[in-house]
């Protein structure tokens, strides 16, 4: 069986869809770098549930999450399958961990799932799994839920947090009406997470609001930060991490993608 690496990958704003740009052709290049996974676990800040939830539905109905956008954003599907088997190894890796997990016939692909995605695997010809986060339970539980998900990987499961390294929405909210504004926080912040990575200081960016200065001001509400350590921990103990891509988008929203490649032989 092909082992896989887990990743982290940007999404940005719903436009992301349309303009791919640098971020998105550096995605797409990473997949096919790829060994072909036999699934996809996709975490996204989109799906926000109490306890972890598996999406275990046949079809995946692509969800339009936004509104105010381009007309041309609802034209687009992702029509990947689902996976219900695989959904339930996912659960049973939950478990195993003695983490409370439940399962979701019908969720489909929120935007932070399917606009990565199918710039990765346009073909949408691998079943993917969704799986939701945890807000209130913070950045410990999802590193919990992560390393989890680690003997996965080498039964051919791709792990895929999706979020931004930096996600302040007035910032943005104010960066479109006025062409731009100060960002030197966001790229503070995400050369710190990188340093942070590379020297897996894991505590560190457990600990990011109080670890680094810009950190709370990057994310004020930290559900685009969990993926990462979801990521991070699915990578399993030692993994070794590589941007794929950094820049910023939009002024103030870190496109930083990672590729977390499992330390053990698997
Ligand atoms: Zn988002």
């Amino acid at each position: 069986m092909n082992a896989q690496p887990a990743l982290f990958v940007p999404h940005g704003s719903p436009m992301f869809a349309l303009n791919p740009g640098a971020a998105g052709a550096a995605l797409r290049a990473l997949a096919g770098r790829l060994t072909r996974p036999r699934v996809i676990v996709v975490v996204s800040p989109h799906w926000e549930t109490l306890m972890p939830t598996v999406g275990a539905a046949t079809t995946l109905p692509t969800i339009y999450d936004f509104s105010g956008f381009d007309r041309r954003l609802y034209e687009l599907s992702y029509p990947a399958t689902g996976c219900p088997a695989a959904a339930l190894e996912v659960a049973d890796a939950l478990r195993a961990a003695r983490l409370p997990v439940a399962l979701d016939a019908t969720r489909g692909l929120d935007h932070g799932a399917w606009v990565p995605l199918r710039h990765m695997f346009p073909d949408a010809d691998i079943p993917v799994v969704p799986l939701s986060i945890q807000y209130q339970e913070g950045p410990i539980f999802a590193h919990a839920v992560g390393r989890a998900l680690f003997p996965l990987l080498q039964r051919g499961f791709l792990i895929v947090g999706s979020g931004n390294i930096t996600h302040n929405l007035s910032d943005w909210h104010t960066a479109m009406q006025r062409g731009g504004i100060d960002a030197d926080y966001a790229q503070r912040f995400s050369d710190w997470v990188e340093n942070r990575l590379e020297a897996q200081a894991i505590d560190d960016l457990l600990d990011y609001r109080r670890a680094q200065f810009d950190g709370v001001r990057a994310h004020p509400r930290d559900e685009h930060l969990l993926p990462l350590l979801t990521a991070l921990g699915a990578g399993g103990p030692g993994a070794k991490a590589t941007a794929f891509h950094r820049g910023l988008s939009e002024f103030v929203l870190a496109m930083d993608g990672y590729v977390f490649q499992p330390r053990e032989r698997l």
